[in-house]
């Protein structure tokens, strides 16, 4: 095994040594040079950042990796009330411990290294490579400390001086402790009728008489919920909507007048299939004291900031997880031997093994896309509250509205691909392995196991098809004139542009631009016939007013995840192309995305095009059906006296997991 995961990785030390417009970003995080204890330019930044990654990457090699079969064998588990944690797992932290590293992305001035969170990703993907429980963890260390200080940056509780530099803030000891090594946190979203549905959650906020919030409810899956500090979204008005819901800080533990009162309790560690080393808890409120963030009806909005960077984190996780699987498939299939030749040359695996590489390095270049855009967006939003550093606020906020639409383009896009990529490439790595990676000596079955996750937290792969499916076609309903106009642009970029691989990505978008016109078009037209059957007085209403997202966008809904999988093929293109132009030797992976993007696109689009309608019929009829069973229902209840029936499955479930 290698023993250095960031030394041995070309394509990822491609980014940080070349690709990377280090300049920017370190002007960004440093403001200008003047942040305290500044690197003195953006090349002594970055030789820091490769010192970090050389040593992290070791360490990942040396230290985690070779301890993850042991804690998927030995996992972590409750006793007494107590978590205990897998085996191995404390050697681990503690050595994070001693080499500082928590503080990460923290500024100085409050004990941290000021690194940018591009470096932070990276350590992901590094820490994900040796074990996916162990990045979990690390990651509810920085991830949250940040999170702490960027919501008191928010709500207007950090004071900074003239050239940015953080007197005090809200969590100052939170913060610290954390960095320290002393404590970690978590996001308690989930709950037991409540996972993609946050607006149905049931956890309760109220004040009591001294004006304390008390929260009361369940969390479950809760990643590292044994922690000190707890992020929770909680209910702060009796209704099913998202701007009822508002963020608490509530730890674990209060001290009050020298004693320590557990102010929250994990009642349970889920045994699960894989990532078996992570804690995944169950916690429960009871009157517990939390403390309000931001402002009340905010909870969600503020969820999502710290959910933007989560999901660009599971991005990075998913390649490493995909390089862990490639290189083991990689370094088995050249010893192993069948009909008179090692299987690496049997045309079929040959094949497999190249389409994966191709994967790592496409999602890797959307990755470091989707990290240079949120991070740019955030730190000149920061630099907006210094008055020496503002510069042309007209300027600036057009700059940071880019980088935050380019961020959130991205997004769903990287962690809906990386996630599935990262599952279908533990799954050909366990197929390269033939018998042998169905057993427990190879490693294989474990990263299958462990893979599969990424597709399920930080929000499924079916939601962040939707969430891209949402902000395409709502982009191009606002403006129409643009969408056309980038679709004519397309069209004859794909028989005039210069090269031939700005040619063949022109035809890519054109194609995705033909999906996004036709659901559009469908959509529309179905409109315009359930109007044309209503009354015609009330046709212009209907048609142009009442339009309900879940029964109108039914059509792009269904093919919501293969318009995802189209814009990921056409975004990679687009880069992998811009590369190859500024970096030659890189032409290569451009050509191969391309060879194997072109038929996935012509296969999805074709699906888009020809499929749907038998289903869109199917799923109306299952409404319908339901629709009527709950009328029924009502209408039975109504008679016998007893209250209505409860409508969705969401309160089968509660009892389930419940039970
Ligand atoms: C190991 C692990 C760790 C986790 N860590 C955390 C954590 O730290 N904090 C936390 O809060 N949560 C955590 N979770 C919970 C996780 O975020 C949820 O499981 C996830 O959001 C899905 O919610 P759910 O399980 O309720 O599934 P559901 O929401 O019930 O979804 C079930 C299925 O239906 C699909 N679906 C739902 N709605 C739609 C729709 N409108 N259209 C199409 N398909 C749909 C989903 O994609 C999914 O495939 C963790 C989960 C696991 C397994």
């Amino acid at each position: 095994m290698s023993n250095n995961f960031y030394l041995d990785n070309e394509d990822l030390r491609f980014y940080i040594e070349r690709a990377v417009d280090w300049p920017t970003l370190v002007e960004a995080v440093e403001r200008k040079f003047t942040a305290v204890d500044s690197p003195k330019n953006a090349d002594e930044a970055v030789e820091t950042y490769k010192e970090i990654l050389e040593l992290v990457g070791e360490f990942v090699a040396r230290e985690v990796a070779p301890r993850a079969e042991e804690m998927d064998r030995h996992p972590a588990r409750l006793e007494n009330g107590k978590v205990i944690h897998a085996k191995g797992f404390d050697e681990i932290f503690d050595q994070l411990k001693e080499i500082g590293i928590y503080g990460l992305t923290v500024p100085r001035e409050l004990g941290g290294m000021n690194a940018p969170a591009m470096l932070y990703f990276v350590l992901c993907e590094l820490f994900a490579r040796g074990d996916v429980s162990v990045m979990s963890h690390f990651g509810f260390h920085t991830g949250i400390a940040m999170a702490l200080l960027q919501y008191s940056l928010r709500e207007g509780t950090t004071k900074i001086d003239e050239t940015g530099k953080i007197l005090e803030t809200r969590f100052q000891n939170e913060i610290a402790e954390i960095i320290a090594g002393e404590a970690w946190g978590s996001m308690d979203l989930t709950e037991p009728g409540a996972g993609s549905d946050l607006a149905a959650l049931r956890t309760r906020a109220v004040k009591d008489e001294h004006g304390v919030w008390r929260v009361t409810g369940n969390k479950i899956f809760i990643t590292s919920g044994h922690g000190k500090y707890h992020l929770v979204i909680a209910k702060t008005e009796d209704r099913d909507a998202l701007d009822a819901i508002s963020l608490f800080l509530v730890p674990s533990v209060i001290e009050r007048d020298g004693q320590i009162i557990q102010n929250v309790v994990v009642d349970r560690v889920e045994e699960k299939l894989g990532h078996k080393g992570s804690p995944t808890c169950s916690v429960q409120y009871e009157d517990s004291e939390g403390y309000l963030i931001g402002k009340e009806g905010e909870g969600f909005r503020l969820m999502l900031m710290l959910m933007n960077n989560a999901r660009i984190g599971v991005g990075f996780e998913s390649i490493g997880v995909c390089e862990n699987a490639y290189r083991q498939a990689k370094a088995y299939a050249a010893e192993r031997r069948s009909m008179g030749k090692t299987i690496d040359r049997h045309e079929i695996i040959a094949d497999y093994l190249d389409e994966m590489e191709s994967w790592i390095e496409g999602l890797r270049a959307m990755a470091f896309e989707a990290a240079y855009h949120e991070e740019m967006a955030t730190r000149l939003e920061y630099m907006q509250h210094i008055p020496s550093l503002k510069g042309d606020a007209h300027e600036v906020r057009k700059r940071i509205q880019k980088h935050r639409w380019k961020a959130r383009q991205l997004t769903p896009l990287l962690k809906y691909a990386g996630a599935e990529r990262a599952v279908w490439m533990s799954r050909m790595n366990m197929q390269i392995h033939g018998g042998n990676g169905y057993m427990k000596d190879y490693p294989a079955e474990r990263i299958l196991r462990d893979s599969l996750v990424l597709p399920i937290y930080e929000g499924t792969s079916q939601i962040q098809a939707l969430m891209a499916l949402k902000d395409n076609l709502l982009g191009a309903i606002r403006r129409p004139q643009q969408f056309l106009s980038n679709m004519a642009r397309h069209k004859l970029g794909a028989i005039r542009a210069e090269s031939e691989l700005q040619r063949r990505y022109h035809a890519l978008a054109n194609h995705a631009h033909s999906a996004m016109q036709h659901i559009l078009l469908k959509i529309a037209k179905d409109k315009w016939s359930v109007a044309m059957a209503g009354p015609l007085p009330r046709f212009v209403d209907t048609f142009l007013k009442h339009w309900d997202p879940k029964r109108d966008f039914s059509f792009g809904l269904l093919h919501a995840e293969r318009l995802t999988e189209i814009l990921v093929d056409v975004n990679v293109a687009r880069l992998l192309v811009k590369q190859a132009e500024r970096f030659p030797e890189r032409r290569g992976a451009a050509e191969r995305w391309l060879e194997r993007a072109e038929p996935r696109v012509r296969y999805n689009l074709d699906r888009i095009l020809h499929t749907g309608d038998r289903m869109i019929r199917k799923v109306k009829e299952m409404d319908r059906q339901a629709a009527k069973a709950d009328a029924e229902a009502a209408a039975r209840s109504g008679e016998n006296g007893s209250g209505p029936r409860k409508a969705d499955g969401a309160a089968a479930k509660q009892s389930t997991a419940a039970a």
